[in-house]
């Protein structure tokens, strides 16, 4: 007998070629489910002793979006004002109650905006509160009718856990390590200038920088030098005199960060000041799956180089590990775009390009597993801090309509209810399309 294990690793297998992905495929499972109803009608019908489907052709149906309530949003201090202020307008124009709780890491920030609020907004309705893990941790003991989460992953399931305790919906806006493929197709101006900017934009500190380069020797060979020269041309001589570059948050992550430096060997930078929480933007060669650099969302101006011989490997090293918030490929060649697409998951893709899919509100913004849960921005933001009400308007009279869903049932009764709930087959292909 097959044992549950062994059922879940055969349709992890399915899942992992691909046989389930294709449109046609999709349409003939959906073709040989209604054969299964129809070429077994008599035996079902035999088996079910209830009521099948109501009657539903003269009601009037429609999805009422409504606000869920009073909402929480907790913010990280990487961004501190858009990570608060964002889901904000979502769930403002959702018509949402909102309790605000701000990082406490950013605490400027945090105090600015919780005397600006107040302010501006209606006191009745939107509440800042201040505080650390311990405040909140007391917050999430309240009900809340939505919690909406921006932080890190393990933080996440305590978030998550709270929000069980109330069965309330959340979003979790996570991290992790967003892996950056370089094909050995890549043009080498394009992508130095675009990966340089999205590693080292904020120092690092962005949720969707870069986390790390997959690429073979050759094209580390290449790729090393220009990352040099651009960030000259970037920072100056000497970057830690630029306008345009920053500093670390604060000394737990400035210490942390710089412990990551042990891993593999300095090919660029490598240069610090404890004082002023300055860590030079660093490229790291000859680094291992299995160096702490690569244990933890770098979240800093640290790029590790990982070399793989090709495609398929790189393709197999991220498949191993969580699925990240965002996944970058550098190709000129694009079936090598579309093939690390389909071949992978992740909350956001970008080709020859990185953190720009973020700006776009035409894009849902968000992760998957360990990298999140749900999305928002742009419309996606409203229909997250919306619940989705399915209703059905009818009349109280025309009973004699209900009269086939009351037994006793009998074959008249089975053919009017079966032309009332009919279901065109071509409405299941036109639904996927
Ligand atoms: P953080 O330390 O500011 O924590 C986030 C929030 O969680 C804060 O409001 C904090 O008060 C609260 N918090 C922290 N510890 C807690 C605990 N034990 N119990 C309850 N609440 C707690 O931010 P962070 O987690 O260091 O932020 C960096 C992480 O966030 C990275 O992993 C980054 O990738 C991720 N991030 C994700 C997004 C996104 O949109 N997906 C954006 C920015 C940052």
């Amino acid at each position: 007998m097959t044992t549950f294990a062994e059922s879940l690793l055969r349709l992890r297998n399915a899942f992992a070629s691909g046989k389930s992905h294709s449109v046609e495929f999709r349409i003939s499972q959906l073709q040989s489910l209604i054969r299964l109803l129809e070429e077994n009608e008599a035996t079902l019908l035999n088996v079910l002793n209830q009521d099948l489907h109501k009657v539903t052709k003269l009601d009037q149906c429609f999805i009422r979006k409504e606000p869920f309530g009073v909402a929480l949003i907790i913010a990280a201090w990487s961004h501190p004002v858009q990570l608060l202020l964002t889901p904000l307008v979502g769930a403002i124009a959702a018509g949402n109650c909102v309790v605000l709780k701000p990082s406490e890491v950013s605490v400027n920030t945090a105090a600015l905006l919780s005397k600006l609020i107040p302010q501006y907004l209606d006191k009745d309705c939107f509440a800042v509160f201040n505080g650390g893990p311990v405040e909140t941790r007391k917050l999430l003991q309240y009900k809340f009718d939505y919690i909406f989460y921006t932080g890190n992953s393990a933080v996440g399931k305590v978030i998550m856990k709270a929000a069980a305790e109330h069965l309330t919906p959340i979003t979790l806006e996570l991290g992790g390590k967003n892996p950056c493929y370089v094909d050995q197709s890549f043009n080498l101006e394009s992508t130095v200038q675009r990966l340089v900017w999205g590693r080292f934009f904020n120092s690092g500190q962005c949720c969707i920088c870069p986390d790390y380069v997959l690429c073979s020797e050759e094209v580390q060979e290449q790729l090393v030098p220009a990352i040099k020269q651009c960030l000259k041309k970037f920072y100056g001589e000497e970057t830690k005199e630029s306008a345009d570059y920053g500093r670390i948050i604060n000394e737990h992550h400035f210490n942390r960060l710089q412990d990551l430096l042990n891993s593999g060997q300095v090919a660029i930078g490598g240069d610090t000041d404890k004082q002023e929480r300055y860590i030079g933007p660093t490229v790291l060669v000859d680094v291992k799956e299995s160096d702490a650099v690569m244990q933890q969302e770098v979240f800093g101006p640290i790029l590790p180089i990982i070399n793989i011989n090709s495609m398929e490997e790189a393709i197999a090293f991220i498949n191993r590990h969580q699925k990240p918030l965002a996944l970058y490929v550098y190709a000129s060649n694009t079936k090598v775009v579309n093939e690390v697409l389909e071949k992978t998951s992740s909350g956001g893709f970008c080709s020859n390009e990185n953190m720009v899919q973020m700006t776009l509100n035409t894009l849902p913004f968000g992760g998957i597993g360990y990298s999140g849960i749900g999305m928002y921005h742009g419309k996606f933001s409203f229909d997250t801090f919306s619940h989705k009400r399915a209703c059905l308007l009818k009349s109280p009279g025309m009973e004699r309509f209900n009269a086939t869903r009351y037994p006793p049932y009998n074959e008249q009764k089975l053919n009017w209810l079966l032309w009332a709930t009919d279901v065109k087959k071509r409405d299941c292909s036109c639904q996927l399309l």
